[in-house]
């Protein structure tokens, strides 16, 4: 059995970005307070807990005058606020992807566009991006849901930076009977658009793939449902524990694509079971 790693794969540099300075904030602060989960991997958040991080789903359950940590998919305008009135020292670790959709979602909304993002409502950075518009604002995950938007003069649409593109341009070219002027930014990110890629390709070469990575994680979860589209066996599993080894029995060549949630040691871990198990160990 050969195993194959997408290239490229895993960590993303927004998500290494602010796991790192999570890390710095909890050595030299001791203890820290998440909003939100700050990485969409169990197995890395339960790592981080152990080193002091407390992981709480509001602005108001950070105590007053503590360290509150923004993940990188960023927070609400308003949760932010709400943390500087308590007195918090604020450690931000949004993704600069993320905070340009915020910065084009503020602007579309300041210029009278209508703003609609592409993108999953309940996702926290979909959350966190409408919390930038001013006006009215609608979350369309594909282009079904297109009646849920008014016609109007302007509308001005962005993507969940985990988007697939070919959801985002179904989408946008669905709106163009809604309004006048339609003005789109691509806000997909270029790590996601990269690990898709190399998913592709992977799916072309093998005849089985395994995708590790968190199942609360969207980009792992689009990774999966591009290597289904095409075809090949795919198994999805969290940590090495979860993969079914007879479901692997008779393929020759097995592709390992990792989310951009995965942290390197998972990835290291499945790698070298799969070796092991193929040099009959
Ligand atoms: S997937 Fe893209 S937008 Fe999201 S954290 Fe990683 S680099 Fe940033």
């Amino acid at each position: 059995m050969i195993v194959i790693l997408a290239d490229p794969t895993g960590l993303c540099f927004g998500v290494k970005r602010a796991i790192e300075e999570l890390e710095r904030s909890i050595n030299s602060r001791g203890k820290v307070y998440a909003l939100g989960s700050p990485i969409h991997n169990p197995q890395e958040v339960k790592r981080l807990e152990g080193m002091g991080l407390v992981v709480v789903n509001s602005p108001q359950e950070v105590p007053h005058g503590g360290t509150a940590f923004i993940r990188a998919h960023g927070a609400t305008p308003q949760a932010i606020e709400e943390l500087r009135r308590r007195g918090c020292e604020i450690v931000d670790g949004t993704c600069p992807f993320v905070r340009n959709v915020q910065e084009k979602v503020a602007f579309l909304s300041k210029e009278g566009y209508t703003v609609v993002i592409v993108g999953d409502p309940d996702h926290p950075e979909v959350q966190g991006i409408r919390g930038y518009a001013v006006g009215d604002s609608f979350v369309v995950s594909d282009p079904s849901r297109v009646d849920l938007v008014p016609s109007c003069a302007g509308l001005g649409v962005v993507a969940q930076t985990t988007q697939k593109e070919d959801v985002l341009a179904a989408v946008s070219a669905s709106l163009v009977p809604k309004a006048k002027e339609l003005r789109l930014y691509n806000t997909i990110c270029s790590a996601t658009l990269s690990r898709q890629e190399a998913v592709r390709r992977l799916a072309g070469e093998a005849d089985g793939i395994i995708v590790i990575g968190g199942r609360n994680s969207a980009n792992t979860g689009k990774l999966v449902s591009i290597a289904k589209s095409m075809g090949v066996d795919v198994q999805w599993i969290e940590n090495a524990d979860e993969l079914d080894w007879g479901g692997l029995e008779g393929k020759e060549k097995i592709g390992i694509a990792a989310g951009a949630s995965t942290p390197g040691w998972l990835i290291e871990d499945l790698v070298s079971r799969l070796r092991r198990r193929s040099m009959g160990g």
